[in-house]
C-alpha cells in the first residue's frame, strides 16, 4: 500500500504561436484542460503501474491524501484519480477554497511553456492536519502501515516537514521528489530513503553553485550528495537516462535512456517517480535491489515520452515490460 500526500493541480493550457505583449489581446490556437499537480500524477503513475488495465477496482493500494476547491475542477479531479482505482478518502474538497490551477501558455512556434501556478487549496494543508498516523488515512494503524509515503514539494514546506516526522516516528519509508526544489533542514533528509530529482533539482539541494552541472560526471559532485546522508539517491538526467547511487557503499549505476519516438516529456519524472515507487514496494522489497527499480522506472517513463499529455500519457502495468523479465 502506497500513500502519496501532495498537490492536486487542473492544468488551463492554452497554445499561441507568439506570446501577447502587455496589454495586448491575442487569439488562442487551441485551449484544453488536464488533470495535473504532481501528487496526483505520481499517485495516477503508481495505481497504474500496479494494476492491469483490465483489473479494475478490487485491487485499491493507492491512496491519495490532499486537498482541492468544493468546486467542478475539484470534484472532476477526485473522480479522475478514482477511475485509475485511487482510494481518494483522504481527498478534501474544501468550501472555503478554490482547487490549485496552472495556467500554461505553450508557445507552438517553440515548445515553450510558460507556467503559472495557484497553488490555492493544495497550501491549506497545515502542519496540525498531520500530527498522527490516524491523520494519513483511517485505514492506517501502527501495526497496519503504509509500505511507502511518496511525497513532493507542491505543499508546505512545514506541513511536509510535519509528515516526514511522523513517519519517522513509525519508522515508514518515505520516497521524496523535492520539486519544486527548494533547500531543505538537513534533519529532513534523516526520515527519507528514496530521494528522487532531476539535475536542477540535484543542483538547488546540494547548494551547487553552477546551476546546472553535468551530473552524469557523478565524481565532482558525489560527496555533495552522500552529506545529504539519503541511502538511495536517483538522478534523473532526462534523454540521457539515469544514474542510481547507493550512497552508503558508494554504488553507482547508471542507465541509458530508452530509444524512442519523443512526442511529449510531460509527466516522465512524475511516470518515473511512481514506477520506482511501485517496484521497492513489491518484488524489490526484500532483496534490496533497488537498481533494478531504477531500470524498471526509467522504462516505464519512456513510454509516457511516447505520448501526449500528463496523466493521460502514463503507462498501465500490462505497457511496460515486467522488471524481471528484463
Ligand atoms: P523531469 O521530467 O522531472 O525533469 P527528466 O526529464 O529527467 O525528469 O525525465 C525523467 C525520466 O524520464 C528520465 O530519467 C528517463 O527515464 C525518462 N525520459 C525523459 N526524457 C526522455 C527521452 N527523451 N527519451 C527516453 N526517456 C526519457
Amino acid at each position: 500500500r502506497i500513500l502519496v500526500i501532495g498537490s492536486l493541480n487542473t492544468d488551463l493550457i492554452t497554445r499561441t504561436s507568439r506570446v501577447p505583449a502587455a496589454g495586448e489581446t491575442l487569439i488562442s490556437k487551441s485551449f484544453d484542460t488536464g488533470s495535473g499537480g504532481k501528487g496526483a500524477n505520481q499517485a495516477v503513475a503508481c495505481a497504474r503501474l500496479s494494476t492491469q488495465k483490465c483489473d479494475g477496482p478490487q485491487n485499491v493500494c493507492v491512496y491519495m491524501v490532499g486537498a482541492v476547491g468544493d468546486d467542478t475542477f475539484g470534484h472532476e479531479l477526485a473522480e479522475g484519480l478514482q477511475n485509475n482505482y485511487i482510494d481518494v478518502t483522504g481527498v478534501t474538497a474544501k468550501e472555503s477554497e478554490k482547487t490549485g490551477v496552472a495556467v500554461i501558455i505553450v508557445n507552438e512556434q517553440t515548445g515553450q511553456n510558460r507556467i503559472l501556478m495557484s497553488p490555492n487549496a493544495n497550501f491549506s494543508l497545515k502542519p496540525e492536519d498531520f500530527t498522527t498516523l490516524s491523520d494519513f488515512g483511517k485505514d492506517f494503524t501502527p501495526t497496519r502501515l503504509p509500505c511507502l509515503i511518496v511525497l513532493q514539494l507542491e505543499i508546505p514546506l512545514d506541513t511536509t516537514l510535519q509528515i516526514l516526522k511522523v513517519a519517522s516516528k513509525h519508522g515508514i519509508d518515505v520516497l521524496l521528489n523535492p520539486a519544486p526544489a527548494q533547500v531543505l533542514p538537513k534533519e529532513a533528509y534523516a526520515a527519507v530513503n528514496h530521494l528522487i530529482v532531476n539535475e536542477s533539482e540535484a543542483a538547488i539541494i546540494t547548494n551547487t553553485a553552477d546551476k546546472n552541472p553535468d551530473w552524469s560526471k557523478w565524481g565532482e559532485h558525489f560527496d555533495r550528495i552522500v552529506a545529504l546522508g539519503v541511502r538511495n539517491v536517483v538522478i534523473t538526467l532526462g534523454a540521457e537516462g539515469v544514474i542510481y547511487l547507493e550512497t552508503r557503499e558508494k554504488k553507482l549505476w547508471r542507465f541509458d535512456a530508452e530509444k524512442v519516438n519523443v512526442v511529449d516529456t510531460t509527466a516522465a519524472g512524475d511516470t518515473f517517480v511512481g514506477a520506482y515507487a511501485v517496484a521497492v514496494t513489491t518484488v524489490v522489497k526484500g532483496g534490496g535491489d533497488f537498481a533494478a527499480a531504477v531500470r524498471w522506472a526509467n522504462t516505464a517513463a519512456a513510454k509516457t515520452v511516447e505520448r501526449s499529455g500528463a496523466q493521460g500519457a502514463i503507462p498501465w502495468l500490462d505497457e511496460v515490460p515486467a522488471y524481471w523479465e528484463e
